[in-house]
């Protein structure tokens, strides 16, 4: 009886070890799944490239616009950190920098030849290649959401002028009196910027003068990867000062200034638009990922480093892959960067080091 009794409280003894081993193995698988499907994310902005010069800078400004990176990018970290999309994130983080006065967007931005302020903004969806873009809107307080409702309540791409702001109102969005544009320091510039022109009107090649020192741009842009893979781009500009005709620069084009595509990275530029339209720089640098295999580092580089410079091009591209890893790559003294990984890491630049 003993004897049986023993046999039957091992058997019980080895069941519930047995049970144990696997409760703790399924722990140990679940942990691991847990951790696989944590999905790395993060977000990287930029406020624009020129010749931004330490020296040219004082304290105060500095510290401003690092305040103001600082204050959009943690926007947009903290729309990722508690799940929600990249293409939220951009957008909201974009809002940040066009309303501020410093960067050459929505409130900030520069004055065409005529006095006046006309706004690009696009935006792209990576998980779909959906996109949206406006271009030469004058009234409209944040194109970068105007560019979103293109996306997605319209059928088409892209949609500018006097359209465009007919769209804004049906759509409900914030419109504003031109007059909320104006800042001093973009009108002085643009009056300047006529005066070299007028000086150099026989020059037909410096039409534009783009990077002289205090009418660097400061376009802003954004692009971020979410917690479920997805990837996200935005740009959104006045363009560039004393533009004339009508001109469209880069940033509402899809490609060119905006690209984004779960396969590869998102990426927004920042330069002389001209050079970035015919070096189709943001889905370049896709490209050369996709079909070339490039890593996202080697990409930028190839293109803000060897191809724009080549055709005579200059500015930056911010960019993040779908891996989380994050270029902030130019060929111009200075742009306003910053980058936040999943951690919380900030990292904010504006000169080239
Ligand atoms: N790329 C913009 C444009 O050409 C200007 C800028 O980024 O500074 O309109």
């Amino acid at each position: 009886m003993k004897k049986l009794l023993f046999l039957f409280s091992l058997s019980i003894f080895i069941a519930c070890n047995d049970q144990n081993t696997q409760v703790s193995e399924e722990n140990e698988t679940a942990t691991t799944t847990e951790q696989d499907t944590v999905q790395n994310f993060g977000i990287v902005i930029h406020g624009g490239a020129g010749t931004i010069l330490k020296e040219n800078m004082s304290d105060s400004l500095e510290q401003a616009y690092k305040a103001k990176l600082e204050e959009a990018i943690r926007t947009g970290h903290e729309i990722l950190a508690n799940g929600g999309t990249a293409l939220e994130a951009v957008q909201r983080t974009i809002n940040v920098m066009e309303d501020s006065p410093l960067f050459n967007s929505a409130k900030g931005a520069v004055f065409t030849n005529e006095g006046k302020n006309e706004l690009d903004a696009s935006i792209m969806d990576g998980e779909t290649l959906n996109a949206g873009a406006v271009a030469g809107v004058t009234n409209v307080k944040n194109p970068i959401n105007l560019a979103y409702e293109v996306m997605v309540n319209s059928e088409h791409v892209m949609l500018s002028g006097k359209g465009a702001e007919q769209f804004a109102k049906e759509q409900g969005l914030e419109i504003v009196d031109p007059e909320y544009f104006y800042t001093e320091n973009r009108y002085r510039s643009m009056e300047r910027a006529r005066e070299r022109e007028k000086k150099k009107a026989d020059n037909k090649t410096a039409f534009y003068d783009p990077f002289i020192k205090d009418e660097k741009f400061g376009t802003v842009g954004c692009a971020a990867l979410d917690k479920n893979g997805n990837l996200a781009a935005g740009t959104s500009t006045g363009g560039m000062t004393n533009k004339k005709y009508n001109r469209i620069g880069d940033a509402p084009i899809i490609g060119a200034g905006t690209y984004a595509n779960n396969k590869t990275c998102a990426v927004s530029s920042t330069g002389w638009g001209e050079y970035f339209i015919r070096g189709v720089v943001a889905y370049d640098i896709s490209a050369l990922m996709e079909y070339k295999g490039l890593s996202l580092e080697e990409a930028a580089k190839e293109v803000i480093q060897k191809k724009q410079p080549e055709l005579g091009g200059n500015g930056g591209i911010i960019a993040i892959d779908n891996q989380g890893n994050v270029s902030m790559e130019f060929n111009t003294a200075g742009m306003y960067r910053a980058k936040m990984n999943r951690d919380g890491e900030l990292e904010i630049g504006i000169y080239s080091e």
